[in-house]
């Protein structure tokens, strides 16, 4: 590993200079924070509306002025800076189980402290509370505590589950008809505007450019090595897409810079810049399943690059928006498109249809094996996963690895076994190697069906 004083992810004392995309995209965040901090402080007349991040309507709340606040995004930004314990500590104290998700305890705890976000800021209340249902019944149990808070409306937008790995013509008029007869009337009351389709077709074309560049730099992980890591890097790069800048000005400058920062990677043939500086060897090319862990990020994301292992596709990065199997907002079909969005969105998914997608990863990103990051919080993500990863082992031939910790929890994390695991993990996939037998036979086992293909 050479130490790279030019860029350090954490922006600490020995941060000399950063890539001009990590400037934009901390920019971009502080000034949304700046906007919060001012309608709380009565200096600010915004809407704000309080959302999720899978199946987001974030252009349609743009085209009405609005701010959105995304709670998991502040819980996962409170545990990285160490804030999570406390919050979950105070939702415990309330009577919240500890089996219950962690991010609806952290935003809870967070909520009861005083609402004062993970920049240190205030935080406003909502006008609208409005939750879009995709796949996880715990948004709509978090949503039901929010609402118990704030005296503000409710929207629901009852998104289909793809259960049978489809979406039909009448799913979509569903989500359709919600978004015109409840989802936009709500957001004209309180924003006291009309709804503007030429506004909402202008973010929407927007967004589409955005999309465009973050699957090249997606894609890019296809190249020997790898100039990006697509799940501890990843997440630094689809921060600005999946939440409140889709569809804006700086979302597009913000991808535009990031992938030909990337294109440049590559034209040098280096791998990806971690927290300890560039990346020198590339020893294993891994997928992964899972949301990462939040409170010991860099120590997680350390145990791999201090072996060689670089993630070159990941589930997790898709949980705002599958693009890179085709998808993109369309100007010219903006109701359309936004619940095509919100029905294609990864949590809403079946394990058939997750199964599909990190085979395909696996194969075309030319992966050594998949590892899973199984999050004690989360059934949306953990139910089933240790039948795909069967399932991807019979059908691909790669080594499967299993490991175990949590979103904001840290009592979850547990370094020396996990650290543990991986190299375990790591020394498997070596042992095939040698046995020259990198990929061992695919089985006739194929338990979600399908065969092996
Ligand atoms: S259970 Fe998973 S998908 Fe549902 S709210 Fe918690 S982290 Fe999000």
């Amino acid at each position: 590993m050479k130490k790279n004083p030019e860029r350090n992810l954490s922006g600490g004392a020995d941060a000399v200079q950063k890539e001009a995309s990590m400037l934009k995209q901390k920019a971009m965040i502080a000034d949304h924070f700046d906007k919060l901090a001012a309608v709380a402080n009565g200096e600010l007349k915004r809407p704000v509306v309080y959302t999720f991040v899978p199946g987001n309507l974030t252009e349609l709340m743009l085209s009405f002025d609005a701010l959105p606040v995304y709670p998991e995004i502040n819980a996962l930004q409170s545990a990285m800076r160490q804030k999570s314990q406390a919050f979950i500590g105070e939702a415990e104290r309330r009577g919240h189980s500890e089996d219950v998700c962690t991010y609806v305890k952290c935003d809870i705890g967070m909520m009861k402290a005083g609402n004062i976000g993970p920049t240190g800021q205030p935080l406003p209340k909502p006008d609208l509370l409005l939750l879009s249902y995709t796949g996880c019944f715990t948004f709509m149990k978090w949503f039901e505590l929010l609402r118990e808070e704030y005296d503000c409306p409710v929207v629901m937008l009852h998104v289909p589950y793809q259960g049978d790995g489809i979406v039909t013509e009448s799913m979509r008029k569903y989500v359709i008809d919600q978004i015109k007869g409840e989802v936009i009337p709500a957001l004209e009351k309180v924003s006291g505007r009309k709804y503007d389709e030429e506004r909402l077709r202008a973010l929407l074309a927007r967004s589409a450019a955005a999309e465009d560049d973050l699957v090249g730099v997606l894609e890019s992980a296809k190249h020997r090595p790898s100039p990006i890591d697509a799940y501890f890097g990843g997440v630094y790069y689809i921060g600005p897409i999946f939440t409140a800048f889709r569809g804006t000005e700086g979302a597009v400058d913000y991808y535009r810079t990031l992938r030909a920062e990337v294109d440049a990677r590559i034209a040098a043939g280096l791998g990806p810049i971690t927290p300890d500086g560039q990346m020198s060897e590339e020893k294993y090319r891994l997928v992964v399943e899972g949301p990462p862990n939040w409170t010991n990020f860099r120590e997680f994301w350390r145990m791999f690059y201090e072996e060689g292992a670089v993630v070159v596709a990941s589930s997790y990065t898709k949980v705002g928006g599958v693009y890179d199997l085709g998808f993109r907002h369309d100007p010219d079909h903006p109701l359309e498109t936004l619940a095509d969005y919100c029905l294609g969105c990864y949590t809403n998914r079946n394990l058939p249809g997750r199964v599909d997608m990190l085979e395909k990863y696996v194969r075309e990103y030319q992966a050594d094996g998949v590892l899973t990051n199984s999050v004690k919080s989360c059934n949306s993500f953990s139910a089933g996963q240790l039948l795909m990863q069967r399932v991807l082992e019979a059908r691909t031939g790669v080594p499967g690895g299993f490991i175990e910790t949590d979103l904001v929890d840290g009592r979850y994390f547990s370094g020396a076994n996990v650290k543990n695991r991986i190299e375990s993990y790591l020394q498997m996939i070596d042992g095939r190697r040698q046995a020259g037998n990198p990929a061992a036979p695919i089985q006739p086992a194929d338990l979600i069906g399908g065969g092996p293909r």
